[in-house]
């Protein structure tokens, strides 16, 4: 593991993208392809194509994340999906707390109970955290995510913070093509670490229109172990573009 267990990872958030037909033949044709050793790499399908993704991902290399996860167990929640129901599918990271889930509702206090959750039943939670375009310009960026940070882990203790996973997404670099800075990231990235005991050793992400492009800087940057990719997860050929350019930025490590 590179330092000190920070072993970069590469995880695709397919959102509401493909069917299962669809999910089978992305699958196929990412397995087919030679991945970097030294990285890792989650896809996380839409619910209905979990089930097909954990057959076409038996004894690969790639895991398997989820895009949402309900607190509970089980019980009278219409429409929700447990963390048992998820692990018992191969599950394996789930993202929590995604700015498209916190503006249909998603309070900090259901990110931190979701957080517990996953803790609880065996998967690795994806944190995502980030300011909007309003707050990026307003200078409230490092204000924003380290309140979003620690009210997600509220009640974890450090050695399992440093188990966790945190993707810093700025809200207004999701779907736009402007990412940010290498720089501007990688140094938000680093108070975030610093804002929760535990994220010191912990993975921490950039997500944000990371592309082929931009992941070799992005990459490059001592804070930045990974990217949660999502419209450049949808296609093998983009994909494996982030993923081996984060094997080269990386392999020096
Ligand atoms: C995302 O939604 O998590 C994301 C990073 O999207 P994109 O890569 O398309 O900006």
């Amino acid at each position: 593991m590179s330092d000190g267990g920070r072993r970069p990872l590469i995880a695709g958030n397919w959102k509401m993208h493909k069917t299962v037909a669809e999910t089978r033949a992305l699958l196929r044709e990412l397995r087919a392809r030679p991945l970097p050793r030294h990285v890792d790499v989650v896809v996380a399908p839409p619910f209905t194509a979990l089930a097909a993704a954990h057959e076409e991902l038996t004894e690969s290399p790639i895991a398997l994340g989820a895009q949402n996860v309900h607190e509970f167990t089980h019980g009278p929640f219409t429409g929700e999906i447990s963390p048992v129901m998820l692990h018992e599918l191969g599950v394996r990271f789930v993202i929590v707390g995604h700015s498209e889930r916190r503006a249909a509702g998603e309070t900090d206090a259901d990110v931190n109970r979701k957080v517990h959750a996953c803790l609880a039943h065996g998967l690795t939670p994806i944190v995502a955290v980030g300011e909007t375009k309003d707050e990026h310009l307003a200078h409230r960026t490092h204000d924003r995510v380290t309140a979003q940070t620690r009210a997600a882990f509220e009640g974890v203790d450090a050695a399992a913070a440093a188990r966790c996973v945190v993707a810093y997404e700025p809200i207004w670099a999701i779907g736009t093509g402007l990412s940010d800075s290498p720089e501007n990231a990688n140094g938000v990235i680093a108070e975030i670490r610093a804002a929760v005991d535990g994220l010191a050793s912990a993975r921490l992400l950039y997500g944000g229109s990371m592309k082929g492009e931009n992941a070799p800087a992005l990459m490059a940057q001592p804070d930045i172990d990974g990217g949660l990719i999502g419209g450049a997860s949808l296609t093998a050929n983009a994909f494996l573009e982030v993923i081996d350019a984060a094997g080269a930025a990386t392999s020096a490590r």
